[in-house]
């Protein structure tokens, strides 16, 4: 199937990197959120990213405008029928989530295909509640979207060739590079990302080493961009708590149990930078 125009639901954080990469590579974007308000933050948010390439001289103020006027908002999803592929990018909520496919499912044509950027939610589930599976697939982006490169695909059991075959193709046509992944839980790489977190956590947790000389350890022998533990206090160690409970639970396999530390630093409040405070302390005096 030949993707001409893309819907996104959800203007949040993701859907607006998602509809902004999709318009600057050329193909006209629907964007649907329940909230108007929300549409007005993702226009401004794709503006203020567009500028800044163009104060770079990464973009032409001609091609920022052109961009722009790809970009269509709405509040009603009938706004998505004429689109081949949406990228559903709303809210984390299962419940939620199969609500909104069953609406999009009622309103694209036959043959469209709908994905969604869940980080946690099983594709075949999603796809199972659509009358269409095979047009079903997981398209995990990366935040933030306009310079993280990866996408992983990730093919529910019912997933077709096709489909697989022209999300593919839109995720190159955007500059970005595909893996291709089964459905399973934290996908490919969270689920190889997070178990390596918690296990820095277990390790400062037995007194293996300071929090620095972890952090120093794996920048400098694995050449990480980012000590493990900093990157705890990045993600939120109450989502890495969250991932890690999904993992424990559904492979339910004791090796994905949240290291003890992580548990009781989210009891005492510890959530990273977001609280002020994680393994590292973010004091701004
Ligand atoms: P967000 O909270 O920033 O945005 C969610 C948006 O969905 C909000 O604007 C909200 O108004 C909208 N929404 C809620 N109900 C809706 C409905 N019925 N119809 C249309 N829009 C609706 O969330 P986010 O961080 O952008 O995450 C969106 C999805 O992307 C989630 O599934 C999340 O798991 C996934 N994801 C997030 C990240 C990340 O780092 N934030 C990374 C990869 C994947």
């Amino acid at each position: 199937m030949d993707i001409r125009t893309i819907g996104v639901v959800g203007a949040g954080t993701m859907g607006n990197g998602i509809a902004q990469v999709c318009a600057m590579a050329g193909y006209p974007v629907v964007i649907t959120d329940i909230a108007q308000a929300a549409l007005d933050r993702a226009m401004k948010t794709v503006d203020g990213s567009l500028e800044r390439m163009v104060n770079k001289q990464k973009l032409t103020a001609a091609d920022k405008t052109a961009t722009l006027a790809r970009l269509a908002l709405a509040t009603d999803m009938k706004a998505l029928a004429d689109c081949d592929l949406v990228i559903e990018a709303a809210t984390e909520n299962i419940d939620l989530k199969l609500k909104i496919f069953a609406s999009i499912d009622a309103t694209v044509k036959p043959g469209a295909i709908i994905a969604s950027n869940t980080s946690s939610i099983s594709i075949t589930k999603l796809a199972a509640a659509t009358r269409r599976p095979a047009q079903f697939i997981g398209m995990h982006f990366f935040n933030p979207v306009p310079v993280m490169v990866l996408v992983e695909l990730i093919r529910g059991m019912q997933t077709g060739e096709d489909t697989l075959a022209a999300a593919r193709a839109v995720v190159l046509k955007i500059g970005k590079a595909p893996i291709v992944v089964r459905n399973s839980p934290g996908f490919a790489v969270n689920r190889i990302l997070v178990p390596m977190l918690n296990e820095a956590c277990f390790a400062l947790g037995e007194g293996v080493a300071t929090p620095e000389d972890i952090d120093e350890g794996m920048k400098l022998g694995c050449n990480h961009p980012i000590g493990p533990l900093a990157l705890c206090d990045m993600i939120g160690l109450d989502v890495m708590l969250d991932v890690m409970n999904v993992f424990y639970s559904s492979f339910n396999d004791p090796k994905y149990r949240p290291a003890p530390l992580l548990v009781e630093m989210v009891e005492a409040g510890y959530l990273g930078r977001k609280s002020g405070r994680g393994f590292y302390s973010y004091d701004k005096k």
